[in-house]
């Protein structure tokens, strides 16, 4: 039975192995009563799992981003025996629960949705895939979700860089406002912030402080 999404839900996640930071804002979050969730690329080595193992001991969702990182359409035949199985499996034997998986560079298509599902319930893409030039991000329905389907492929929207401040928060109003269900994505959470791609622990805090005066649920995926 999910949980009633009144007031909205700010999925936030982050890609890759930025281990170092991510650790270190946990604190960060206990603090605004939120999870997000982080998609991990490469072995699933020691290191990968305990910090797997402490990010979900937090509450937090982690999620499979594959082996080499590597793009879809290149590796269309071999994708699910070469990037997928070999994360999937050592998570299974450690106890670290997998329902999600974000897709290297966003690269997809219906096809590769088809192959993924049946291995996660939640699959990531990127918001740029279906946004028109020039269109406003809170005027794109398909990226405000009302209900959460079993299987369910989300367009992420960028929430690292130099971000337009402005038009997160309005897809955070519009979301909050209607009960709907969105997603950004950033990846390191360092504390200053680096060139692109990532998200500074000021810019981070500053979303988890809206979300939280405007009593949003601010949850991993494994809690959708
Ligand atoms: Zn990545």
């Amino acid at each position: 039975m999910r949980k009633s999404i009144q007031h909205g839900r700010l999925c936030l996640t982050f890609d890759d192995r930025n281990f170092d930071n991510w650790l270190k804002v946990l604190p960060l979050w206990r603090k605004y009563d939120a999870r997000g969730t982080f998609f991990v690329s490469g072995a699933v080595d020691a290191t990968a799992i305990g910090v797997m193992q402490r990010l979900q001991n937090d509450g937090h969702t982690v999620g499979l981003h594959a082996l080499h990182h590597a793009k879809y359409p290149n590796k269309k035949d071999t994708y699910i025996e070469e990037e997928i199985l070999p994360q999937l499996d050592v998570c299974r034997n450690a106890g670290i629960k997998i329902r999600s998986f974000a897709y290297p560079y966003s690269l997809r298509d219906e096809e590769s949705d088809g192959r993924l599902f049946e291995y996660f319930d939640f699959l990531r893409g990127g918001a740029w895939q279906i946004r028109e030039k020039d269109q406003e991000m809170v005027s794109i329905d398909r990226l405000f979700l009302k209900d959460v389907a079993d299987k369910q492929l989300f367009y992420g929207m960028s929430a690292s860089g130099n971000f337009d401040f402005h038009e997160v928060s309005q897809s955070i109003f519009r979301a909050a406002e209607r009960g709907e269900t969105i997603v950004f994505y950033a990846h390191d959470i360092p504390e200053k912030l680096a060139p692109s791609h990532h998200i500074s622990v000021g810019q981070l805090e500053v979303l988890l402080k809206l979300a939280r005066a405007l009593d949003m649920d601010i949850c991993g995926m494994n809690e959708l």
